[in-house]
């Protein structure tokens, strides 16, 4: 950013929450149906039709706000948003206003500014102020035909209308695209964690805006901010917010000022452009819907939720540092993931040895995870026999090289390490009696050697065990091999 200039950011997440039905009528809340398909006369819009709010939406919109660290109010209120788009056939948005169903939520993020390589500096905690979480529901889908120079015809697909919305909304607390991209990765995880949402912004069911503007430091009046949206992933995202970044500093520089509007990222041409002017609240006319009672949720349900809460993410990460001593690094790419986490954890237990269970699993088999394209819980290598594989490379009996092949062979095949063992004669011969053997023999037929050796050029060790190894076919021991050789010479 250049010298003298501060953004100031602010960011709105709409994550649909996991339920099975939509959040005021029973139709499926799955995609890839046939257009309006999953429609009844509640989210057609249809005069007459009542709404009756899904009692699941308050079970995952409470475990979102919990994860999040928000307040849950005991009482909240459905607002009708007023606006037309053919999407919108009733002609206003349920959704919440001025009483949403949580609030005044703190959360702590680790994030790290970014070098030019993308690697990040050093993470530090940072605490976001999260204003609210309110509830409400997703409209359908306008579909274009063609070009709009040659459009012929528009669609309109209800099937995601009615499905339901948590919209999470911080404070302008980020001063910078990366501390905005740690943020969405973090609520995007801690939704997955709980169950509440699917999170994944490429299916759509996690869509993020930002609110961007600069001042000059030292300013305290906000200036004009722009909505960005149309954020297919995190790391559009935190480019579109870069871009936009200097782009409002060189129009304050340049006298001609920054418009308050809504703009799109434009990814094929690597910049944001205006979408529309933004509209205000008052706009919207927002009013309490008529057709819905207050949502009242007890302090007891309250309770329920939070004793159903699993360790979080990020106490995770900080428990696996503590425990097993892992780097923030690792740990970090540990729990990246829910299931690999778990993965993790069942195999650092079972072998006894967590510093190389991480290192294997973040190198051999989260590799082999991203190639097959499987979550960890599908993975044919249970963790137990990773853990063997662990344990036996720990014993001696087999080298790194053949831990990581035998770790490829059981993903694709589900054979037992045991058996890929067997079948690879991966087998190390430890036995003291059969490399003295070896030995003895390799010494009777070095005459010359061993007496070098004898005679002070202690270089030659490396030829004694180079001979021994090639004649057990590399499967004697490297360290039993060592102890022989020198005691015998
Ligand atoms: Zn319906
Ligand atoms: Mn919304």
């Amino acid at each position: 950013m250049k010298e003298g200039w501060e953004a100031i950011i602010g960011m709105e997440i709409h994550a649909q929450l996991a339920t099975e039905t939509k959040i005021f009528c029973g139709c499926a809340t799955s995609f890839g149906d046939e257009p309006n398909a999953n429609t009844c006369p509640v989210c057609l819009g249809l005069p007459g039709a009542l709404p009756v709010l899904n009692e699941k939406v308050v079970e995952y919109g409470a475990k979102a706000a919990l994860a999040l660290g928000l307040n849950i109010n005991e009482q909240s209120i459905f607002s009708r948003k007023n606006y037309f788009y053919p999407d919108l056939p009733k002609g206003y948005q349920i959704s919440q206003y001025d009483k949403p169903f949580s609030s005044d939520g703190e959360l702590v993020i680790m994030t790290a500014e970014r070098d030019e390589h993308g690697r990040a500096k050093d993470f530090k905690p940072m605490t976001i102020r999260i204003e609210r979480m309110h509830l409400e529901e997703d409209a359908g889908k306008n579909v274009h035909e063609g070009l709009p120079e040659t459009d012929k015809y528009s669609y309109v697909d209800l099937n995601r209308a009615g499905t339901p919305l948590g919209e999470i909304v911080t404070k302008a607390d980020f001063r910078s695209s990366w501390q905005a991209y740690d943020y969405v990765n973090h609520v995007r995880r801690a939704l997955q964690w709980v169950g509440a949402s699917d999170a994944d912004m490429e299916k759509g069911n996690l869509r993020c805006e930002a609110n961007v503007s600069v001042r000059k430091v030292g300013e305290e009046k906000f200036r004009n901010k722009v909505e960005l949206k149309n954020l297919n992933s995190v790391r559009f995202m935190q480019k579109a917010i870069e871009y936009e970044i200097e782009r409002q500093i060189a129009a304050h520089e340049a006298g001609e000022g920054v418009s308050q509007e809504t703009r799109l990222w434009d990814e094929k041409n690597n910049k944001t452009r205006v979408m529309r002017s933004k509209e205000d609240a008052h706009d919207y006319r927002y009013f309490p819907e008529p057709d819905l009672q207050p949502l009242v949720v007890s302090k007891e349900f309250i309770e329920t939720m939070k004793a159903q809460m699993p360790e979080l993410p990020d106490a995770m990460r900080d428990r696996f540092m503590a425990e097993y001593n892992l780097s923030f690094d690792d740990a970090s790419q540990i729990i990246g993931d829910k299931d690999i986490a778990a993965f993790y954890e069942t195999a650092a237990q079972a072998s006894g040895n967590p510093r190389t269970s991480a290192n294997l699993m973040l190198s051999e088999f989260v590799r082999e995870l991203n190639n097959s394209g499987k979550r960890a819980n599908e993975s044919l290598l249970t963790a137990e026999s990773f853990a063997e594989i662990v344990k036996t490379l720990d014993e001696g009996k087999i080298n790194n090289n053949q831990a990581k092949e035998i770790i490829v062979e059981s993903f694709n095949t589900g054979k037992s390490p045991a058996d890929v063992i067997r079948e690879k004669g991966f087998e190390q011969v430890s036995d003291a009696g059969a490399i003295e053997k070896i030995v003895d023999e390799i010494i009777k037929n070095n005459e010359n050697q061993v007496n070098a050796y004898r005679g002070g050029n202690e270089k030659l060790f490396g030829f004694f065990v180079g001979q021994v190894m090639k004649a057990s076919q590399g499967k004697a021991n490297p360290k039993v091999v060592n102890e022989i050789l020198k005691s015998k010479l």
